[in-house]
Order: structure tokens, then sequence, then C-alpha cells
């Protein structure tokens, strides 16, 4: 027979250990009102138990028709069902919970009540959940990802990837990210992006990669990596989308801000950007600048009355030779309208961009042909100078704006510089240039000579053939004065071809006297430095009926800076005929040792500008020494320009400088009295 009291005794036992269990368990009868409520129960949901005994436990639940607790179910369950409930604590929080329902039955094994473990599982749902979520955005993403091992060895990649790349997951796996390069990043660029991500564990950013058809795309890219608990790095995602069509729009957009749409020209903005740009570098090298406005004279009236069709063919065709008559450093655009600017960033000094603007008032006064009908234009140039008129490109364009309505309504030449004393300039250049095409078919120009002679024997070894301009008005006009003129007209051509010719006769007149073979230099300009000099210089011997030992021609460095090899090959012609080179100003230009090397010059002529220093200045002393002692080293013969004192004669002298030329010993001379100096055998005196 049971003992009560031992059977009390159990009881009470089973009391205390299921207020200590950690599940909450919770007693009801089988109309479902509570009958037992442990302390785990009052934690869990902060009822303590005298607030719940006798209450349905319906009102623990979430949702007022949840799943209602069938007993009927329970027990067919044989006693037992488990389950994942939402319930609701006394805060109101609701949670998750793992319920396991048991029937209670009396000593004839009647079912009298029920009892429910419950356990919160909030933590573990919600992290199931997280991970159900992130395999749905996986799966579903527009953006492609791509997942690697720590290896960068991919392990996975979700349909978006393939969509985009073309690859298939199966393809990829195992292989590296560095199968879609395209090879339009270099080594830098990859290696930036690791330091960074392996300094923050992130990067993001444009990348050209390749897809599996071989096109190359661009994409945003953002990478991260993954560690572990302990730090170390397992995994590494990216992220990316095909920015393809961005890309496209965008450059469509740029265009559209940035160009004329008739004529593809840039736009103002544009124009002010380059040029503002181009400024800034020309402030650096302290060049000269200008700005050119360009309005078409007739545009109006060929619009408005043969219609917009012609007008816009009337502003392409001006734009094609805008462009044409250009170089690479130019920028030209189409402010709006018949109106077109140019920046001039390359320009030698200020009065070259009157000759740029000449030949474009030339090219636009061509007629333009449309349709069988002939149209005169014709256009009026404003020019503002950087920096006299303006440091911006903006007050530049507004100047040459003003310049431009001066040219329309006084020049007739279509041309007007911004500032009145530009335009004297200009005017003075213009007449200078007039008065040097007449003076070539006049016969004013002539040669002077000045004298060449050996440091050691004192003797005359030869001239400089100079020219001089015998001006009507003015006298005797210095070539400086008019050869850099004559250089960017193009007239140089035709003073040079007179030199020569008269350089030649010159030399016949001394052969036929008897003077000795000596060496009488020509200078030569860039232009006359092409392909077809050789000949000349051959067929002009010939004619002449002279040795080749007479004549020397003077060059200067920058014209062997272009087309090394062509130019080698013209002075090996040259050469071969018999005549000498001389590199004329040296040390002015960038000239290199073993640039030098390369070309066959017999005489390098130290520049007037470090003779002047000698001997007190010893940079001067310095270079014109490294001159003397590298033409020794090449075996070039080297000969001093503009000596005027004896000290400077001394001091090269010590050098070992062969030759001088200079006021020390004569100024240029008329040929006759050159020819008597030579008879009188005329020698310089230390
Ligand atoms: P360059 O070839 O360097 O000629 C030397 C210049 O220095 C000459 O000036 C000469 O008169 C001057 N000079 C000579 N000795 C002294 C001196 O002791 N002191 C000073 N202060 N000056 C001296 P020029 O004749 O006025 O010629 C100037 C430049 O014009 C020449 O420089 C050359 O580049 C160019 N040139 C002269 N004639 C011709 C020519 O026929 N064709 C070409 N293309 N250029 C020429
Ligand atoms: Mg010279
Ligand atoms: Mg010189």
């Amino acid at each position: 027979m049971a003992n009560p009291d031992s059977e009390l005794e159990e009881l009470r036992q089973q009391a205390q250990i299921l207020q200590h269990i950690n599940e909450s368990v919770i007693s009801m009868d089988l109309a479902g009102f509570i009958t037992g409520w442990n302390s785990s129960a009052e934690r869990l949901f902060g009822y303590s138990a005298d607030e719940v005994m006798g209450r349905n436990v319906l009102f623990l639940y979430a949702d007022e028709n949840d799943e209602d607790i069938s007993f009927e179910d329970v027990f067919l369950n044989r006693g037992g069902r488990e389950m994942e409930v939402r319930r609701r604590k006394k805060n109101g929080e609701v949670f998750w919970a793992r319920l396991q329902l048991s029937v209670m039955r009396d000593e004839d094994g009647q079912p009298n009540g029920l009892i429910g473990f419950l356990s919160d599982i909030s933590e573990r749902r919600d992290a199931a959940e997280q991970l159900r979520l992130h395999a749905r955005i996986f799966e579903q993403s527009d953006e492609a990802i791509l997942i690697t091992d720590a290896q960068e060895k991919i392990v996975s990649v979700n349909p978006a990837f393939a969509r985009i790349t073309g690859y298939s997951a199966g393809e990829v796996m195992g292989e590296t990210p560095r199968k879609f390069r395209s090879g339009r990043h270099d080594a830098a660029f990859f290696e930036k992006m690791w330091q960074q991500l392996l300094d923050t564990g992130y990067w993001q950013g444009e990348v050209w990669d390749r897809r599996k058809d071989g096109e190359i795309y661009p994409k945003w890219l953002s990478i991260g990596s993954v560690r572990n608990s302990v730090g170390d790095i397992t995994h590494y995602f990216s992220i990316f989308t095909d920015i393809t069509d961005r890309k496209r729009a965008e450059g469509r957009i740029h265009h559209l801000a940035y160009f004329d749409a008739l004529t593809g020209l840039p736009n103002r903005a544009q124009f002010s950007r380059l040029s503002d740009q181009a400024l800034m570098a020309s402030k650096r090298k302290e060049g000269f600048g200008a700005v050119l406005f360009i309005d078409l004279n007739r545009f109006k009236p060929i619009n408005d009355t043969l219609g917009h069709v012609v007008g816009d063919k009337v502003l392409q065709e001006t734009a094609n030779r805008l462009r044409a008559c250009l170089r690479g450093a130019d920028v030209v655009c189409r402010l709006g309208g018949d109106e077109f600017a140019v920046g001039l960033f390359e320009i030698a000094n200020r009065e070259h961009a009157a000759n740029v603007a000449q030949k474009l008032l030339a090219t636009l006064d061509d007629p333009i042909v449309i349709a069988g009908r002939e149209l005169k234009l014709g256009a009026a140039i404003g020019i503002s100078v950087y920096p006299d008129d303006g440091m911006d490109t903006e007050t530049l364009l507004r100047q040459a704006d003003i310049a431009m309505y001066r040219a329309k309504q006084t020049g007739p030449d279509g041309l007007a510089f911004f500032s009145e004393d530009m335009n004297q300039r200009a005017a003075d250049r213009m007449n200078l240039e007039a008065g040097l095409r007449r003076a070539i078919d006049r016969d004013e120009l002539l040669l002077y000579y000045q004298p060449k002679v050996n440091i050691e024997s004192g003797a005359i070894i030869g001239a400089e053939a100079l020219v001089r301009w015998r001006h009507p008005e003015r006298g005797l006009v210095p070539p400086a004065e008019f050869v850099p003129v004559a250089e960017e007209s193009g007239l140089i051509v035709h003073v040079s071809n007179w030199v020569l010719e008269a350089a030649c006769k010159q030399i016949r007149q001394w052969a036929d006297a008897g003077l000795p073979a000596m060496h009488i230099a020509v200078n030569l300009s860039v232009r006359d430095f092409s392909s077809g000099l050789p000949a000349r210089v051959q067929e002009l011997l010939e004619r002449h009926g002279i040795g080749a030992e007479w004549l020397e021609l003077e060059i200067t460095e920058g014209m062997l800076m272009h087309h090394t090899a062509t130019v080698i090959a013209m002075m090996d012609e040259i050469t071969a005929l018999g005549v000498s080179l001389s590199l004329d100003d040296f040390g002015t230009g960038y000239s290199s040792l073993s640039y030098l090397k390369r070309f066959p010059i017999d005489t390098l002529k130290i520049d007037r500008s470090f003779v002047i220093g000698i001997p007190g200045d010893t940079d001067d002393c310095a270079i014109a020494g490294a001159i003397v002692g590298m033409s020794k080293q090449l075996k070039h013969n080297v000969i001093a320009e503009g000596v005027e004192t004896a000290e400077q004669l001394m001091f090269l002298k010590s050098l070992g400088c062969d030759e001088i030329q200079g006021y020390l010993f004569s100024p240029p001379v008329p040929a006759e009295t050159f020819a008597g100096m030579v008879r009188d055998g005329k020698r310089l005196v230390a």
C-alpha cells in the first residue's frame, strides 16, 4: 500500500524540481484553465503564478485564432504533440516557443488535464528566418554576387552573375575572379584595390571586365572580406552591376553638354574648360596665348533666304575648314549661331596670332559650294592676347568679341587685335611683310660677310654670309627684324633662295679672282631644311661651277628635333656632296651629347650669349668649357661667335677653342671689304 506521507513527499519534491527546471511548465485542465505555473514560466512570461492560476491559457496566445489546441489532436498523437507557437508576454512582447503538450491522466487512466513544456526559440527562429531571407536575396538580386574562399577560389555565384557575365555557376566554381580581367587595368590598380580591401575590409569602384563572349564591359563593383570570430578572413564577396548602359548614357549626356550637335565642335562650356587648362599650362611656361573670336560675314542673309538646311551645311563646312587650318594643340569651338572661337596656346609670340587669323580668313574667304551654288561668306576675326589682355578665357573671349566688332567696322582685312598697341604692331608687321615681298623683286637684299678666323694662326678661314635689307626709307634693316617675319609668313623660302643664289654667285667671283677656297657659311631656316635641300644644293654647285669645299650650311638645334631618321639621311646626302654643316647658336637648344653624336656635323658654334659673360661669369665660362670639351670628344670643330674682347679670346684659346668670329676681328662687311682682308692677309693679333 502506498504510504500517503511518502507519496506527499514525492509530490513536493516533484513540485520543487518543476520550479527549478529551465523549461516553463504549465499545466491546465481539459478546458484549458491553468492549474500549474512554474518559476521558469514566471520568468519567461512575466506573470506570477497568482496572476495566471485559474485563467484560460488562451490569454497567452499571440494571435486570437492561432493554432487551436485540439485536445483530440493531442490524444491522437498518442498522448503528446510538439509544435512551434507564438506567445505573448506580460509586457506585450511576442515570441516563438517550442511547445510540447502531454496528456495527464488520473488513477483510472482517464485524461484529466494537459501539461505543456515551453521553451523560447525566438533566436533560433530568427536565425533560420534570416538564412532563408538571405538565400532569397542572393537568388533574386539584380546585382551579381560572387563569393570566394580566402584563397580567392569561387565558391558561389548567383543567377544575376550568370546573366551578366555569361558564365554558368558550374563554369566558374573553383576559379579565381582573375579569369574575368579585361586587361584594361594595370597592376598598380589592383594593388591599390587589394591594399584598401585588406586595410578597411571594403573596396568599391568602377572596373572593366570581360564577359564569356569576350566583350569588355564596365561594372560598378563592391568587394568585401568576411572574417571569422578570431579575425581570419574566411571569404571575399563581390557584388556588381553592369553599368554599360549608364556609361553610354553618360557619354551621350557628356557629348550633348560639351559639344555642338551640328558641327561636332566643342561648345562654349567645353572651350572654356579646355582653354582654361591650356592657359594654366601657358602660365607655368610663361608662354603666350591668344583667343580668336570669329564671326561669319554673310551668314544671316544666306540662312534667311536659302533656308536652314543650307545654313546648317555652311556652318558644318566652316567648322571643317577651321579644323583643317589648325594644329592639334589649338582649340576651336562653336560659340553659337555663326560665331566660332579659336584658342591658340602654343604660339611663340603675340604677332603669330595674326598669322593664324589671316590663314583662317583666307580659308573662309573661299566660296562654299552647296548644291551647285557658290556662297561667298567671309569673316571677321577679333584677337585678344594672353596674358596682356586677360588671364582667363571669359575675359579673353569678351575682349576678342569687342575686337571682332572693330574688325567688322574698320578693318578692310577683317582682323583686329583688342589692344591698340597690338593693332599697331600687327600693322607694322604687315607693312614689313608687304615691303619684304617687294624687296626680293626689287633686289633690295644684299649679303654682308663676317670673317671667321683660326685662333692659333690668326688667319681668315672663311666667312658667314649675313643677309641685309636696304630699305628705301629706313636704310639697312638687320635680319633680326625681318627674318622672323619672313619665317612666319612663308616668305623665307624666297629669301633663302635669294641668299643661296647670291652667295654662290659671290663664291664664283672670288674663285675666278683667285681667292683661295674657304668655307662661306649660309644660314638656313627650318623651312629650308626639307627633303629637297640636298638636290637643290647640288644643283647650285653645278650651275655656278663651284667646288663643294667653298660651301658651309649653318643650321640650328631646332631643326634636328623632328623625324630624326629622315633628318640624318638628308644631312648625310649633303655632307656626301662635300658641303660642311655647322650647328649655330649651340647651347640655346636642348641637344645632349648622345643626341649630337648621331648627326654628321663638322662644327659647333658656341652661342654669343655664352661668350658675352666670358671671363667674368663663371656659369658662362663653364658652359663654354663644356661645349669645347664635348666638341673635342665628338671630334667636331668648335667656333665661338660674338667675340668682342681680347679677354674673351684669351679665355677661349685657353679652353682649346679652334676658331672665333666677332667684332674683335671684324663686324660683317660688304663682299669687297672681305675680299680685301683676305688678299691683304689680315690676321688676328692676340
Ligand atoms: P647668327 O647666324 O647667329 O649670326 C650671327 C649674328 O651675330 C649676326 O647678326 C652678326 O652680325 C652678329 N655678330 C657677329 N659678331 C658679333 C659681335 O662680336 N657682337 C655682336 N653683338 N654681334 C655679333 P645679324 O647679321 O644681325 O644676324 C642675326 C641673325 O639673323 C643670324 O644669327 C641668323 O640667325 C639670321 N640670319 C642672318 N642672315 C640670314 C640668312 O641669310 N638666312 C637666314 N635664314 N637667317 C639669317
Ligand atoms: Mg649663323
Ligand atoms: Mg649664331
